[in-house]
């Protein structure tokens, strides 16, 4: 049996073989993973809507990326899959530092780390950016990753204003994961005065600096790709970090 129709079988047999549906490939970043040069996997679908996501169109899932399509080894209609960016890896062996999953959400890819696996028997170390809206599925998946990008979206009470959807209580848990993992970790803000007061700001340094981090790293909104019209046209200016400094807590903006 070819590699290619090895790969579709074990596709189909469970959900933890099933490949990761990839919603597009960045062959080169050097911003991914900070010091890092890597290659970033898009993985198709994710749970939230939060109002300032640039990638929209990695949002849905797709039923149709269920394993029999992932047999290609090229681009197919202008997407990508497993396979494919599989395939292109082993090309870039000893020129890529590592290989980032991003999406959309990693966590919820049935076959993330089947994945990941197969990333770290290439010799890439792997990074993962995560919301953490599946605490069981990133607890899998932590012992095989060497970097955590966890985007940190708002207090915990109230991350649906942002998220879109409810997700409080798993992203608590998920972040608790991150700090307690030992693994090299980043932990990362997205502001926007429309959606993250300044009292905000700083009620989520102080659960940070009570969940042990020693880092944080505020992001400035970007428009592009934004769909949200209200938040595109509002001036986001800069973070208000001089009043989030904490003891043990690191603050900076990107
Ligand atoms: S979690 Fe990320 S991919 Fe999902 S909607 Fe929010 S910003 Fe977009």
């Amino acid at each position: 049996m070819s590699e290619a129709a090895s790969e579709k079988s074990a596709a189909r047999d469970t959900p933890e073989t099933r490949p990761v549906s990839v919603g597009g490939l960045e062959r080169f970043s050097l911003v991914d993973w900070p010091g890092c040069i890597v290659a970033t996997v898009f993985c198709q679908g994710c749970g939230w809507r939060c109002r300032y996501c640039h990638n929209p169109d990695l949002m849905p899932f797709l039923a149709a990326d269920c394993g029999a399509r992932d047999a290609g080894e090229a681009p197919d209609s202008g997407r990508w899959t497993w396979a494919a960016v599989r395939a292109w890896l082993r090309d870039r062996r000893g020129l890529l530092d590592g290989v980032v999953f991003s999406g959309g959400e990693p966590t919820l890819q049935a076959g993330l780390v089947a994945a990941v696996g197969q990333v770290r028997e290439m010799g890439f170390r792997v990074g993962l950016h995560t919301g953490g809206p599946a605490p069981a599925a990133l607890r899998a998946v932590l012992p095989l990753v060497d970097w955590v990008g966890f985007d940190f979206k708002a207090p915990f009470a109230d991350y649906s204003r942002v998220t879109g959807r409810p997700g409080g209580e798993a992203a608590r848990a998920s972040l608790t994961l991150v700090l307690r993992s030992g693994v090299d970790h980043e932990v990362r803000t997205t502001w926007h005065p429309a959606l993250l007061s300044e009292c905000e700001l700083r009620a989520m340094a102080d659960t940070l600096v009570a969940a042990g981090a020693r880092a944080w790293v505020l992001q400035r909104f970007r428009a592009e790709g934004c769909v949200d019209a209200a938040l595109r046209s509002e001036p986001a200016g800069e973070p208000p970090v001089e009043h989030l400094a904490r003891a043990g807590l690191v603050v900076t903006v990107r």
